[in-house]
């Protein structure tokens, strides 16, 4: 794609002494280069790791111009929905100098009748309930979203979370609670640092201490909590461990991070520099800041969407607070198999035997499971995640035609969410503007 006219032209993806690159021309805006990763040898990894395929029962639209212009999804779509991503509301109480959607405090709501249409279209698209994530802007400040939480839950939507900052959360204890009231099983908190400096630059502002309540309330009102870390090379790259550290430590589900992208909004200097963080620079910097305690080799790529697009490992948080990734003890190919179709710890726990790599005992001993039980007596699991989001710099076709992570927009349409930050979105907030001129 050329990140100037968003039309489609011919690239290459190329390996270069200092890692692999994507290289592209368009014929009106000239050369185009962008970092795909920083380490050889990972990508490769990546992309040649097995995938999962499962079709979309039902395509929404017909293929008629050709891949990414049609999208809706079509039949050229090579994967089915995993999360379909919600935006109620297009308003934000946060002005974040960093903001995949231009947020503003300006904007509008979708209705509920609006979201539960959509709903329906995706349940009969996709043959089932999908789990679902409400996202904005900010989906707090929708007044209706406790109704729009229970109309999900009565199509039978079982995995509901919403995206959020978290300062409503944080300032209405009471709101955690009505949301877990109303079928809400979760929320994606959006915090990419403890860092004073670093929060100013992504966020704006410090916003520790409403983190901090937010977390508390979210977890009294029985709601899982992951991380959403968004990572800005120079800014807090250098910390990523701690986040994982901070999460575990309060016991939350786990800390999902993902890379900056040019869609949106976003600091020029970012966009001049050309720095990228890249899968290969996550697993680096991973295994430098946890000084081995978690590998690059622990990180796997994710079986669902492209390998390239997602890293993730399972750990198993000790009653002393040490991780153990659980790969070392359950060995990938059965992991993988798991994920697939992954539902509780418990069943993965189970899964767990005396052949696998990382265990001690040898086959005389006592039952090796109760001595992997003891091992694991009192532990907690916690996931961590790493997409690697794409924007019109980076954008690869054949990794969005296998994306599973689709924002359904309000006429129903499904479209994986990167294609859709960098190619729809601009043109839907172009229309509302026009619209309300
Ligand atoms: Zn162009």
């Amino acid at each position: 794609m050329c990140p100037e006219c968003l039309q489609s032209i011919p690239g290459e993806v190329v390996a270069t002494r200092g890692g692999v690159v994507m290289r592209k021309a368009c014929p009106q805006h000239g050369d185009f280069e962008c970092a795909v990763s920083s380490d050889l040898a990972a990508y490769e990894r990546m992309r040649r790791s097995p995938r999962i395929v499962q079709s979309p029962a039902q395509p929404a639209v017909p293929e008629a111009k050709g891949c990414p212009d049609d999208c809706g999804l079509c039949p050229a779509h090579d994967q089915h929905t995993c999360l379909a991503i919600v935006e109620i509301t297009s308003r934000c109480n946060l002005p974040c100098p960093v903001c995949l959607a231009d947020s503003t405090t300006q904007g509008r709501d979708l209705t509920v009748a609006q979201v539960v249409s959509a709903l329906e279209k995706l349940r009969r698209a996709e043959g089932a309930a999908t789990p679902l994530q409400f996202a904005g802007g900010e989906p707090t400040l929708h007044s209706d979203l406790l109704e729009i939480v229970r109309a999900a839950s009565r199509l039978g939507y079982r995995k509901l979370e919403i995206d959020s900052n978290g300062l409503l959360l944080a300032s209405r204890p009471s709101l955690a609670n009505d949301l877990r009231q109303a079928g809400l099983t979760g929320v994606y908190l959006q915090m990419d640092t403890v860092d004073p400096g670093a929060s100013t630059y992504i966020r704006g502002r410090d916003l520790l201490s409403h983190k901090l309540r937010a977390i508390d309330h979210c977890k009294s009102a029985g709601l899982q909590v992951v991380l959403s870390v968004t990572v800005v090379p120079g800014v807090n790259d250098d910390r990523l461990w701690d986040m994982i550290r901070f999460a575990a430590a309060r016991r939350l589900t786990g800390v999902n991070f993902q890379s900056v992208v040019l869609s949106g909004r976003y600091p020029p200097a970012l966009a001049k520099s050309g720095e990228r963080f890249t899968a290969g620079h996550f697993m680096r910097a991973i295994e430098r800041q946890s000084e081995g305690r978690l590998r690059a080799g622990d990180l796997m790529p994710m079986s669902c969407p492209d390998p390239r697009c997602g890293l993730f490992a399972y750990v198993v948080v000790k009653r002393d607070g040490e991780l153990v990734p659980i790969n070392r003890l359950l060995g990938e190919d059965a992991l993988r198999r798991h994920v697939a179709d992954f539902s509780d710890w418990e069943t993965l726990l189970g899964q767990i035997g005396c052949s696998a790599s990382g265990c001690s005992c040898n086959s005389s001993d006592a039952d090796p499971r109760a001595k992997l039980a003891d091992l694991l007596e009192g532990a907690e699991c916690f996931s961590i995640g790493f997409h690697g989001m794409m924007d019109a710099y980076s954008f690869d076709l054949e990794r969005a035609r296998r994306c599973c992570v689709h924002k359904l927009t309000s006429e129903g349409k499904l479209m994986p969410f990167c294609l859709y930050n960098m190619k729809y979105r601009p043109q839907e907030v172009n229309e509302e503007k026009m619209g309300s001129e």
